[in-house]
């Protein structure tokens, strides 16, 4: 999922806002000018989480730092989310799983591999994962949304991010809303992923304010095994997802003002070093990721082709 801007409704519909301080107005600062909103994605949210120094390195410092090379399990699921989102565009009589092998070609990200030999492995598993994906689909029902961009505010945050895919299904008192987010990694995923998962819950608190209808459950799909991880937020569950989400930019807030009045960005943004340090786009010019053994650009895929399901 990837992932712009207010919550137009200010109230959850059909039931009660999953956070009282939705409606009410901004609070206001020493000017009586509003406080300036924090503008941010979920993944941008999730990057400081991870290490404060990983965010600097991504979104302060410009101009920004080299990265590595790119990735290939990035390049995997790049590809292979665009050909659903391409699968969504085209005519609902060519939607069938003979149609995949052109779309997936025609959006194929070749970066990262190991090799030819590597990289055409993962195309044949790709569209092994794509076509028994459709193959549970109903090619008739056409999402609310496919790759949509979805944004909220609250009295911290202008939120903003985009949807895999949003589906309309039946509920008790009326159509509700469900977040898709396709994944194409090795693990399988269970209900405590989507449970735990504040990306999933911030676009569901979005989306409901602006479809303006209740949208309380998120799923993963794992194409690699075909299971999908449910789970069903409360409004006091989304609530507590954004009181999170608003402490995380509260903490970047404060880094960011610390520098400004004369802190060390070093200080500001620790490093906070650990198995992902191998994953990381900073890992070479880190002084504490450069002591973890890093990984091959294309790691993560092998893993994937060696622990799924075969072609
Ligand atoms: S290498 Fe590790 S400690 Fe350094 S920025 Fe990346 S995640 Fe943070």
């Amino acid at each position: 999922m990837r992932r712009s801007p207010a919550d137009r409704s200010g109230r959850a519909a059909g039931g009660t806002p999953p956070r009282p301080r939705a409606g009410q107005p901004e609070q206001l600062g020493f000017a009586g000018m509003p406080e300036r909103l924090f503008v941010c994605t979920p993944s941008k949210l999730g990057a400081y989480a991870d290490c404060p120094r990983r965010y600097r390195y991504s979104y302060v410092d410009r101009p920004a730092p080299p990265k590595g090379p790119p990735w290939a399990h990035n390049s995997l699921g790049a590809s292979v989310h665009t050909a659903l989102k391409n699968w969504y565009a085209i005519p609902v009589d060519r939607r069938h799983p003979q149609a995949l092998a052109a779309l997936l070609k025609g959006t194929w990200v070749r970066d990262g591999y190991r090799d030819d030999e590597q990289e055409r492995a993962a195309f044949r598993r790709a569209l092994s994962w794509l076509e028994g994906y459709v193959d549970t689909l109903d090619p008739a029902d056409e999402p609310v949304g496919v790759e949509r961009t979805v944004a909220a505010k609250t009295a911290v945050l202008a939120l903003n991010g985009r949807a895999d895919r949003i589906d309309s299904r039946p509920g008790p008192d009326g159509p509700e809303l469900v977040i898709v987010d396709y994944k194409t990694g090795r693990a399988g995923l269970d209900a405590d992923d989507a449970r735990g998962s504040q990306a999933l819950a911030l676009y569901a608190y979005a989306a409901e304010r602006v479809f303006r209808r209740p949208c309380r459950r998120v799923e993963l799909h794992h194409l690699p095994t075909g299971t999908v991880a449910a789970h069903e937020h409360t409004p006091e569950s989304l609530a507590r997802q954004v009181d999170r989400a608003e402490q995380t930019a509260r903490d970047i807030m404060a880094a960011e003002r610390s520098v400004a009045d004369g802190a060390g960005p070093d200080a500001a943004f620790p490093t906070l070093p650990g198995t992902h340090c191998g994953w990381c786009d900073f890992r070479r010019i880190c002084p504490d990721g450069a002591r973890a053994p890093g990984q091959e650009p294309w790691a993560a895929v092998e893993r994937t082709l060696a622990a799924t399901p075969r072609d």
